[in-house]
């Protein structure tokens, strides 16, 4: 018994046991975890499980709900069911794509042109050019895959699970049957988990069922069910799912492959990656050019026979041709050099998740980025206060720590000594749901904020003092969040002014609440207008026992200084033609404040409420800069007006409610380290350090990578063309044949093989990221790459032919030989002035692609081989040149190098590549 079925069988006996424990539980307590108390101790609209069934919930899985697993239990269990993850090795071997490959039109051409070769008993022609071309393109394609493969697994998805009383950060692989999982709003969920206590949980199972509306889930008894319906299984939360509201916690019934996205998991492998237009497109050019190909082939074949050439001469020309013009290796480079372009995205942290996205890169004009955490850098610390009652504090100190003091007319306050102040502290202490762990905040950093202001004065103890009754999460769209505790009973709340105020009708003076008024209100208008203008993030405080009648507390200034280097990123992207748009949730001021560090072209604003259909602030898109007081819902009709006006949008987000625009953005772009699942999910780009900058990084190689894919094209399709035409040529001139079906063979591995790989991982000209993105519907075969292409092939061929030519008329061993040489020579020099359409060799330096040099040098020295050794000699028909012959074939040959560099400096003088960079989407 393999490995694997002997642990299938383990789950299915698993399985079995954990089906009829999920079937029969009803509701029951939820137990106390030790996990940030205000998380998980909300009583109010949870639904938890009773005592005695809790205890039937746990003893199956031998598990216990409030401590989790110990670790030695986890190892036990980790052995018995392996890890939380598909085991993907049961991989195509190679010698299967090998043989798969043989679908391949091409391959099966050329595997024709063997057979024909076969037939006309040139053996070594036809083992040749079956080993040669079976098995480049196979081990190529099998290396795109594996690269491909490597990119899923560049987001390992991560949970929350309770091991040994403690909140644990995992990888989801790490979790085992019976392990506690915490799911909260965002999250994908880790493992199939039988909820035993969720608050107004609801999950989006379109993963699974392709029902994009979410479906409740609660720990509710349900009847054991037959007909295995996923929908009706609503007290399971399935793995690969997203929670999109709510929070819950579960203990895990089903992990990796059976799971029941292992089902959906091996029906994903079983489909192919969709191509993207880039490779679709070459699939295409090269179908075309075979289709070229063969009909040229056919002409010359018949023009032949008409000559009166033998049947047999004519075939072996027509298996040349097709070996030499046929560009087999088009699509295969297409796909290797995106893959690669996208590992090395990976090391400048920008993660691609859907390949035709580095296509897309080049043409982006528009970035819509979110402020926080993307250009700040989302390190809250609280610098002011200000009182209800006109007192104004400075809070000295950074980070997410207890060093610092706030001062009142410089007196330090601590505990309780300032009523005023002590009682903002409190409110932002314990209507806060993140904890401060090793001077890292788990949660949002406002929050940490909040929590270091409170180590400051020595109040941090006051959120273990209660126990949530009631709780209103905080939402981007909302803007606020309150809190009921058991202790006082009273609500606390916090969030921005605006919506704050609109719940107070009192003020906090010295401990009294008096009814606000209009100076009061103009007073905190001011407030929050100084504040906003330092930068300063505003938060409002209130507190009361009833929602609508809360006594107004003060307010706090959080500063979050911009990432260093995001003004020199925004300041080369702008100059490039792109557009850049800031969105943020905070206020006018903060939001312009901050803006104006990161660039004086952002200055046009709008709140984010205008952008709605039918309202000019649709139309005005385009010309705003800065979106404040915007909520997700906002972003999406951002998005779609700029789309209306023909922009190519890269949109970040993070949040659950950025999914739909993200998905709608043309490039989707989610936060690495604070984004959500659903975002992460919902985008095409993940950037691991949530830093603007990595965006630049990415639009310049997805620039390069395209670059180099053109560089490829030309190269092949000028090679293709001149080795066609020669022997077209010498056919229609009742010539013999200049090169013989060896030579043609290594010259078509030149061709195909490394020094035309290499081209695809030329380095990235740092200059262009300062060139215009180009235009969506723009070909890759433009019209300068089509003059350069036949003026490369044009001077290959004559040249080519007048080496034939210039040699006796009796054909010997040294005129193949000389004329073979200066087509690889030609190949060679037309390589080199191919690494880029618009910068001279000197520029780029020689050296510089250093795959490139060692593949031109192995083909050099493959070639001096094939000429002076002996019994390569015999097989490709050659013999020893004289140094003066190689000095006149590289000087002759460089001629192909030089005039495509007169072509790019002519280019480059009449300004062929440049177009001036579009100012629609700026500021008017
Ligand atoms: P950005 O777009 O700049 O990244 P954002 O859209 O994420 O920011 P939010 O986090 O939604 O902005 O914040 C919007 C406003 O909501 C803030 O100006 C602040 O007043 C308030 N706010 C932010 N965080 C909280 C919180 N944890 N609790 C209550 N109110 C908050």
């Amino acid at each position: 018994m393999t490995a694997f079925t002997q642990r299938s069988q383990l789950c299915h006996h698993s399985d079995t046991y954990l089906h009829s424990w999920t079937s029969g539980v009803r509701v029951t307590s939820a137990p106390t975890l030790e996990v940030p108390d205000s998380l998980w101790k909300a009583e109010t609209s949870v639904q938890s499980v009773g005592p005695t069934d809790a205890r039937r919930c746990v003893s199956r899985p031998q598990a216990d709900l409030q401590l989790g697993l110990t670790q030695e239990e986890v190892r036990r269990r980790r052995a018995y069911h392996g890890w939380n993850e598909f085991d993907i090795s049961e991989d195509e071997p190679l010698w299967r794509k090998y043989l798969s490959q043989f679908k391949d039109p091409l391959i099966l051409l050329l595997l024709a042109s063997a057979v024909i070769s076969i037939i006309m008993h040139q053996f070594d022609d036809a083992i040749s050019i079956t080993v040669v071309a079976v098995v480049l393109s196979c081990v190529q394609e099998y290396r795109s895959e594996k690269s491909l493969e490597e990119l899923g697994k560049l987001v390992p998805p991560e949970c929350h699970c309770v091991r040994e009383g403690n909140l644990e950060h995992l990888l989801a692989r790490e979790l085992v049957p019976g392990d506690t999982v915490c799911l909260s709003v965002g999250e994908k969920v880790p493992a199939d988990l039988r909820l035993f206590e969720a608050t107004d949980l609801s999950v989006d199972e379109s993963s699974l069922t392709g029902e994009t509306t979410p479906c409740t889930k609660s720990t509710a008894h349900q009847p054991a069910s037959t007909n295995g319906d996923i929908a009706s299984r609503s007290n399971i939360a399935f793995m690969g799912t997203l929670v999109r509201y709510g929070k819950a916690k579960g203990i895990v019934i089903g992990t990796g492959e059976n799971s029941e996205f292992g089902e959906v998991f091996k029906m994903m492998q079983a489909e192919e990656a969709p191509k993207t237009p880039l490779q679709k497109s070459m699939d295409l050019l090269g179908k075309q050019l075979s289709l070229y190909s063969f009909c040229i082939i056919g002409v010359i074949m018949l023009v032949g026979w008409l000559q009166g050439k033998s049947l047999l001469d004519m075939f072996t020309i027509g298996v040349s041709l097709a070996v030499a013009a046929i560009p087999e290796g088009l699509p295969i480079v297409v796909t290797v050099t995106l893959a690669l372009g996208v590992m090395r995205m990976v090391k400048k942290r920008a993660i691609i998740k859907k390949l035709p996205i580095v296509e897309t890169l080049g043409c982006c004009n528009v970035i819509c980025s979110d402020k926080t955490g993307t250009l700040t850098k989302n390190e809250m610390t609280v610098t002011q206060l200000f009182t209800s009652d006109g007192q104004h504090a400075e809070v000295t100190g950074v980070g997410y720590n207890g060093q610092g003091e706030v001062l009142l007319n410089g007196e330090v306050i601590h505990g309780f000594s300032c009523q005023s102040i002590s009682k903002i502290v409190e409110v932002g202490c314990v209507c806060n749901d993140s904890i401060i762990r090793n001077h890292n905040v788990l949660g949002r950093p406002t929050e940490g904020a909040l929590i270091a202001l409170a180590m400051k004065v020595g109040l941090e103890g006051l959120q273990r003092e209660y126990v949530r009754v009631e709780e209103h999460p905080f939402s981007s769209e909302k803007k606020w969040m309150a809190v009921r505790c058991d202790k006082a009973g009273v609500y606390f709340m916090k969030g921005a002014y605006e919506q704050v105020i609109r719940f107070c009708s009192s003020y906090n003076s010295r401990g009294s609440a008096l009814p606000l008024n209009h100076q009061q209100v103009e007073l905190y208008q001011q407030q929050i207008s100084y504040m906003g203008s330092g930068g300063l993030r505003v938060l409002a405080f209130a507190s009361g026992s009833e929602m609508g009648k809360l006594t107004f507390l003060g307010l706090v200034g959080i500063i979050d200084p911009p990432r260093s280097g995001v003004k020199e990123a925004v300041g080369t992207l702008i100059s490039s033609g792109v557009t850049i748009k800031m969105i943020t949730g905070d206020s006018q001021e903060t939001a312009m404040s901050i803006g104006q560090l990161i660039h004086t072209r952002l200055r046009k604003c709008i709140n984010g409420v205008a952008v709605t259909d039918g309202v000019p602030g649709s139309a005005l898109c385009p010309q705003i800069s800065v979106f404040y007081r915007a909520s997700p819902r906002h972003k999406l009709k951002i998005v779609k007006s700029l789309q209306n006006n023909g922009a190519v949008v890269a949109m970040t987000g993070d949040g659950v409610n950025d999914a739909v625009a993200l998905k709608a953005a043309d490039i989707g772009v989610a936060m690495g380290q604070t984004g959500t699942d659903v975002c992460k999910e919902a985008a095409d780009m993940i950037l691991v350090d949530d830093d603007f900058q990595t965006i630049m990084s990415a639009i310049e190689e997805g620039k390069g990578i395209y670059n180099n894919i053109k560089n490829f094209v030309c190269f092949q399709l000028s090679t293709s063309i001149a080795a066609l035409t020669l022997i077209s040529l010498a056919t229609l001139m009742n010539f013999p044949n200049p090169l013989n079906a060896m030579q043609i063979l290594w010259i078509n591995i030149i061709m195909d093989g490394p020094p035309a790989q290499s081209l695809g991982v030329e380095p990235v000209d740092r200059d262009i990221i300062r060139k215009p993105p180009r235009n969506v519907g723009d070909s890759i075969i433009t019209r300068s790459l089509i003059v350069k292409v036949l003026v490369s092939a044009f001077i290959i061929v004559c040249g080519t032919l007048y080496v034939f030519w210039r040699e006796d008329n009796v054909i010997t061993p040294r005129d193949t030989t000389m004329t073979f040489t200066c087509f690889v020579f030609f190949d060679m020099f037309n390589a080199l002035s191919s690494r880029s359409q618009t910068r001279m060799v000197h520029e780029m330096g020689l050296c510089s692609n250093r795959t490139f040099c060692f593949a031109v040098l192995a083909s050099i020295m493959g070639q001096l081989l094939v000429i002076y050794f002996p019994p390569l000699q015999s097989v490709f028909q050659t013999e020893s040149l004289s140094v003066l012959d190689l000095v006149f074939l590289v000087s002759l040959t460089s001629s192909v190098c030089a005039v495509s560099e007169v072509i790019k400096k002519v280019e480059r003088w009449r300004g062929v590549e440049k177009s001036p960079p579009s100012d629609f989407f700026h500021e008017v």
